[in-house]
């Protein structure tokens, strides 16, 4: 089993009838390198920057956070890196930026709604970024969108920091790619208007079954509610994926789902087009989508995406494999 695993190391994931994915790892710190290289990740497609600013006991300043984002990209070029930008707030607290109690911190102040309210905290972010992009193949996200306003809103601040960027004559990458995940239901149902301005989409199934189920993710007396295979959320899934290849652009997932080898057979057969897993989780994960048939996922998906319950389609997966 482990030596079989060791020799899928360089391969491609590729299904038996020549569908190709990308197989990326989610990372916190540049530290996690090490995990990614190991299991022979092929990009990097959830790079979550809160922990810069939960490991300090002040805001981290542009200069530790180009530190941070180049020490990732630099060792990894050419592979694509998706740096997430802030998403502090629901379950994620700062010592040193305090803001009011509220009732439902996961439907309150966090993500792009704190950073469209604190410009400059943001600005400083993207100005490291960008100014990191020069060393590798960058990708920006951002987290929790739920319309269409806020996401033109995010990008005229990163407009804004690349003409800060031009005024004092520092380099950045032209063309990198923009997107942002689809995490809130309200964004996956307007995902057909959503990708109209971006490159990507990553599902944020972690949030997004939270949020279509109204399931705290964090409860454990309700946790059996908590259930991937809700036919809700997987019709939200297959919505967002449809909607964004309309438009021609990438559709991945970096959500707890896109790791889970019962859940990859209809994310294939979706039309998923990266997979951003946990690094332990790649190589198995390459294993599974190299013994599949792309088109019969695609049936088999089909299938699924019409069922009305979660039960139905946990034991139909169970005895298709
Ligand atoms: C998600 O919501 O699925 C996600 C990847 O983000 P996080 O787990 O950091 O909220
Ligand atoms: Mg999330």
């Amino acid at each position: 089993e482990k030596r079989e695993l060791e020799a899928l190391k360089g391969e491609v994931s590729i299904t038996l009838d020549g569908r190709k994915v990308e197989l990326a790892g989610n990372i916190g710190t540049p530290k996690d390198i090490k995990g990614l290289i190991k299991n022979d990740a092929e990009g990097v497609g959830l790079y979550r920057t809160e922990f810069i600013y939960m490991d300090n006991d002040s805001l981290p300043t542009e200069e530790e956070q180009f530190e941070a984002y180049k020490a990732v990209l630099e060792p990894m070029k050419p592979k694509p890196i998706v740096i997430r930008t802030l998403d502090i707030g629901g379950d994620k607290e700062l010592s040193y930026l305090k803001f009011d109690e509220e009732m439902n911190p996961f439907l309150g102040y966090r993500a792009i709604r704190l950073c469209l309210d604190k410009k400059d905290i943001f600005k400083t972010q993207l100005r490291a970024l960008l100014r990191a992009s020069v060393y590798g193949n960058l990708k920006i996200m951002f987290p929790m969108i739920s319309s269409l306003e806020e996401l033109l809103e995010a990008k005229e601040v990163l407009n804004e920091a690349k003409k800060e960027l031009d005024d004092e004559g520092i380099d950045y990458s032209s063309g990198i790619e923009v997107g942002m995940m689809i995490e809130v239901p309200a964004a996956a149902l307007a995902s057909d208007a959503l990708a109209k301005h971006v490159d990507f989409f990553s599902i944020g199934t972690n949030d997004l079954i939270q949020y279509t189920t109204a399931v705290d993710r964090m409860n454990e007396k309700i946790h059996h509610l908590y259930n991937p295979f809700n036919p809700g959320v997987l019709r939200l899934i297959k919505m967002t994926i449809d909607n964004g290849h309309k438009e021609g652009i990438w559709v991945g997932m970096c959500g707890e789902m896109a790791g889970d080898s019962r859940m990859i057979p209809i994310l294939l057969g979706l039309g998923l087009d990266e997979f951003s897993m946990s690094p332990i989780s790649i190589l198995p994960a390459r294993k599974l989508i190299r013994s599949l048939d792309y088109k019969e996922m695609k049936k088999f998906a089909d299938e699924i995406i019409n069922m009305g319950s979660a039960k139905e389609i946990e034991e139909y997966i169970q005895k298709y494999f």
